[in-house]
């Protein structure tokens, strides 16, 4: 089966107007996390990952599972006041409003080759303040990678100096 086929369209969530991509028939099937995990580890192969960062809260999921893959250790982004340690934080923009991501201060090591995973590419906000998180750390960006990229909302073009990949494209 195509990895879209696992993907489900919600209409109106989490509100009116939205096309939500719900994940959750890919995650609840093995053969289909087996294919796209498959799918995103295969253009790792020559960049020597050090670490993978998950963003709160979907691409934990397979930022976790990469990580293992990779068999290098697995960093979260969270939403402010949930990690214990000292951290530093990124704001950005969304639609009405800001959003804020924060990361361990010892989470990356100077010149660590990173991997950043989330679970959707959309206008590319989420992207670029992870980014900006692990380059203030001394971290390299060596590829952002998702389970979908939607296209027609441009979110590369806020990371346009970074590889991205994409196991499905909208
Ligand atoms: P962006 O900052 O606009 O690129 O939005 C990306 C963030 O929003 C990611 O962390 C996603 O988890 C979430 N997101 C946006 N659209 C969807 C969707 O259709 N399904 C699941 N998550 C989404």
């Amino acid at each position: 089966m195509f990895l879209e086929n696992y993907i489900r369209d919600i209409q109106g969530f989490p509100k009116e107007g939205i096309l939500f991509k719900d994940i959750t028939p890919l995650l609840i099937d093995p053969k289909g996390t087996q294919e796209c995990l498959k799918t995103l580890v295969s253009t790792l192969k020559n960049l020597n990952i050090d670490k993978v960062i998950g963003v709160e809260s979907r691409g934990f999921f397979f930022g976790t599972l990469i990580a293992q893959e990779l068999n290098v250790g697995f960093v979260p982004v969270r939403k402010p006041k949930k990690l214990p340690y000292e951290t530093i934080f990124a704001t950005y923009d969304i639609e009405y409003g800001t959003d804020t991501l924060e990361i361990h201060i010892d989470a990356i090591k100077k010149g660590d080759r990173i991997l950043i995973h989330d679970d959707v590419l959309a206008t590319g906000g989420t992207i670029k303040a992870v980014c900006e998180l692990v380059e203030r750390l001394g971290g390299e960006v060596m590829q952002c990678n998702f389970i979908m990229e939607l296209s027609f909302l441009n979110g590369r073009e806020k990371i346009k100096d970074k590889p991205i990949f994409a196991a499905i494209t909208y």
